[in-house]
């Protein structure tokens, strides 16, 4: 008697055609998808069985072994294939599953291409104000999309192409050789897509894709840095055959500042200040990077290139509410044009400390130290 069991599980006549094989596999496997049916055994044992099934009859050479020899044909001992075991191995048919629940393409065992979308990189120059506050960017990208009228497919009709007659929509071909040794090698029919576009579509001429410019508004996250990649899940170019989308990666410069330079969480501004504001103290106001006026209190006697450091008023951690510290590098600005008035009290002040007393102890400790050189 013939086993049609594999038949039967699909619930497809022994003459059934590849097609129909696959369309009957697809209709049970998402009847009893463990998804679909959790915690029930038993549709989790006939998923398997059908599985079990689909491997075998997708395959030419595996169901002309079935039809001939029952399952024995297709199990480790098959009377012909020389010991090679065409049964169905589990990886196998998971990645199949999945493949086939995303439209054919995801199968990662090399049977079929790749029809996950590419992934697109962008680079976004934004402010130090923007980084600072963060911000809502628009961009604009070339990317490939689907095509409407054909739904991806490529077909004149909208519909899923005919299966490859020459791989059967594997998109892979074995050829046997001396009986040992099977070579797998792309489908030349079909160049690996496994389908066959007989009346392309006029509006994509059969690509399933067309190209456009895409816009998209882009969140950006206070205290963003240069060297940074923003990802975009599923806006890359899309998938062919229903597969997923690739991802957006942004990456982000921030453009240098005229006052600030950043570094990490914390900003530097060097300013320039007169002598006296350095010799008597003083104030002075410059604005922050958040645009409120930041007060900088200038003690009595500051050096040349000191730093004051100005707690919180730097940039954001990422992501955070804390903030990195202000420094202001101070820089003493010495006079080059003297009214005759500033001149007098310029040579009054000299003359009321001709040994440069009010510059201890840096002037003294120098001329001791070229005094000991001498002596
Ligand atoms: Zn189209
Ligand atoms: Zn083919």
């Amino acid at each position: 008697m013939k086993d049609t069991e594999y038949y039967d599980l699909l619930e497809v006549p022994a003459s059934a055609s590849a097609e129909d094989i696959k369309r009957a596999f697809r209709k049970q496997a998402m009847k009893y998808h463990p998804d679909r049916n959790p915690g029930d055994k038993e549709a989790e044992q006939r998923f398997k069985k059908i599985n079990e099934a689909y491997e075998v009859l997708k395959d030419e050479q595996k169901r002309a072994a079935y039809d001939h020899y029952g399952k024995d044909g297709v199990s480790g001992n098959n009377p012909f294939g020389g010991g090679f075991d065409f049964g169905a191995d589990l990886g196998g048919i998971f990645n199949d599953i999945f493949a086939d629940f995303m439209g054919g393409g995801r199968a990662e065992n090399g049977r079929r291409r790749n029809y996950r979308g590419t992934d697109l990189r962008y680079t976004l120059n934004i402010t130090l104000e923007k980084a600072f506050s963060g911000s809502e960017e628009e961009i604009t990208f070339p990317t490939m999309v689907e095509c409407e009228h054909c739904h991806g497919f490529g077909t004149k009709d909208g519909k899923e192409p005919d299966i490859c007659p020459m791989c059967k929509g594997q998109g892979k071909v074995r050829r046997q050789q001396g009986g040992f040794f099977v070579f797998e090698t792309t489908c030349p029919q079909c160049g690996g897509s496994g389908h066959v576009v007989k009346e392309p579509c006029e509006e994509c001429s059969g690509a399933g894709q067309k190209k456009i410019n895409k816009t998209l508004k882009i969140k950006i996250k206070p205290g963003i840095d240069s060297n940074m990649r923003i990802r975009i899940a599923g806006e890359g170019t899309s998938g062919l055959f229903g597969a997923p989308s690739g991802d957006l990666y942004v990456d982000v410069i921030v453009e240098p500042h005229k006052l600030y330079e950043r570094r990490d969480e914390d900003l530097y501004a060097s300013i320039p200040i007169s002598v006296s504001c350095a010799v008597l103290g003083g104030k002075i106001e410059i604005p922050g990077i958040d645009g409120k006026p930041v007060n900088i209190e200038i003690p009595a006697g500051t050096q040349n290139d000191a730093a004051i450091k100005i707690k919180g008023c730097g940039m954001p951690l990422y992501d955070t509410e804390r903030r990195g510290d202000l420094y202001v590098i101070v820089k003493v600005m010495i006079p080059r044009k003297l009214t005759d008035k500033q001149k007098e009290l310029m040579e009054a002040f000299r003359a009321e400390d001709p040994e440069d007393k009010c510059c201890e102890p840096e002037i003294k400790t120098f001329w001791d130290k070229v005094k000991d050189l001498f002596n």
